[in-house]
């Protein structure tokens, strides 16, 4: 079986209520074996490190999504810090932050500032950022430009080939998604075809992002299939190389000590 890594999926949000361990279960079946939970907001940090903490190969990140700005405050800042800090097993990233201007009315400073505020947060605790961008990729880049020692990856990228190229050459992964299974997601795909495979990661940002097929449904942890054959065929490879690579990838951008964690969660699929 080949295993394999999902770089980003909210397994706390209230829609895996009714039956969140079947869909573990099923995906850890299938050989999803790690997986990476980001936040949203401060209220929400208890209940993903309750989520994640009886299975082995999940880990949490924690910050302050753009979306909920609105319920963020000052604050919030350095409890984050203590947060992270008080959890260094748990934490592997800063998460998920970054910009959203897709609504008109988006506070562009107000966003700007806990973005800018958890970058140099991610710089002083060394560690990765998972960043959100949202019709707003370029003003993401400008940032990041500010922070060369910074290592993370942008989820779900959506962007253009010049922007690809701007954030690897910066040394950033690109988060690789549902809408990679959709044919008429042709940049996206051209992309991925002849991007550095280092660079990789795969996710389900489940339960958004459905694939193809299943619009308008809640996207599922064991879709990570679904977005794992897309690329095996834009790229010509195999199923068991890239499992191994983007599972690869992930822990070392995690900085997980990627055996240890495999022999942990076997334990826990054969009890
Ligand atoms: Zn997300």
């Amino acid at each position: 079986m080949n295993l394999l890594a999902d770089s980003h999926i909210h397994l706390d949000d209230p829609r895996f209520d009714p039956d969140r361990r079947e869909l573990i279960g099923a995906a850890r079946r299938c050989g999803i074996r790690v997986q990476i939970v980001p936040s949203t907001q401060r209220l929400d940090w208890p209940r993903v490190e309750s989520v994640i903490r009886p299975y082995p190969g999940m880990r949490a990140a924690y910050g302050l999504h753009p979306l909920f700005l609105s319920g963020h405050s000052p604050d919030d800042l350095p409890a984050l810090e203590q947060w992270i800090q008080a959890r260094p097993d748990q934490a592997v990233a800063v998460g998920e932050i970054g910009l959203d201007f897709h609504a008109a009315d988006a506070d562009r400073a107000g966003q700007q500032w806990y973005f800018q505020q958890q970058l140099r947060l991610a710089q002083r605790l060394q560690l990765p950022v998972i960043i959100h961008a949202r019709k707003a990729m370029d003003e993401v880049i400008a940032q990041l430009r500010r922070h060369p020692d910074l290592r993370g990856v942008i989820h779900a990228f959506a962007g253009s080939e010049q922007q690809a190229r701007q954030l690897l050459d910066l040394g950033f992964h690109l988060g690789i998604g549902g809408t990679v299974t959709y044919p008429r997601a042709q940049r996206l795909r051209r992309i991925v075809q002849s991007m550095p495979v280092e660079r990789i990661l795969l996710e389900t940002d489940a339960p958004d992002q459905p694939v193809a097929g299943f619009q308008g449904q809640r996207n599922l942890p064991l879709r990570l299939l679904d977005v794992l054959h897309s690329v095996v065929e834009l790229r010509c490879t195999t199923a068991e190389i890239l499992s191994r690579q983007t599972l690869d990838n992930t822990c070392a951008l995690f900085g997980l000590d990627r055996d240890r964690l495999l022999l942990a969660s076997t334990d826990f699929t054969a009890n």
